[in-house]
């Protein structure tokens, strides 16, 4: 998978267009372009994945990415955004009916949710993380 690296440009009426890039984690060098899904976890606050081995620099020493457990909230829209009139539900706290499990930040995958507000995970990955530990048959 190559990312793009979109150079900037100057458009007809004199303004900017610049695209946003990902630095890489390991040496900071500009990699390419900011993905949409590294895009809604800098919004969200969630760990940016591993692109080391993105990076000509990083690339060949680098280790597999390293798995990051990050909390995700379970439940009903409503309850997630605390529109809803369940027990416990008050401000900056959700109701009895919201789950809380904890994930692999960098294997699960995630899709923007109910008007982009928050994001719903699309596959949860348990912590602790299968991907952790090295893979011997
Ligand atoms: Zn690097
Ligand atoms: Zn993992
Ligand atoms: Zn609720």
């Amino acid at each position: 998978m190559t990312r793009p690296n979109t150079p900037d440009r100057v458009n007809s009426d004199g303004s900017k267009t610049i695209t946003t890039k990902r630095a890489c984690n390991g040496c900071g060098d500009l990699i390419g372009d900011l993905t949409d899904s590294e895009f809604t976890a800098a919004v969200a606050g969630r760990p940016l994945p591993d692109v080391r081995r993105e990076c000509t620099t990083c690339g060949p020493t680098a280790p597999e990415p390293t798995c990051t457990p990050m909390k995700l909230a379970s439940g009903d829209v409503l309850c997630l955004e605390m529109e809803c009139d369940h027990d416990g539900v008050r401000d900056n706290s959700y109701c009895e009916e919201v789950g809380e499990e904890v994930v692999c930040a960098i294997h699960s995958t995630f899709a923007p949710g109910f008007e982009d507000a928050y994001e719903v995970a699309t596959h949860a990955e348990p912590w602790p993380c299968k991907h952790n530990k090295a893979v011997t048959p």
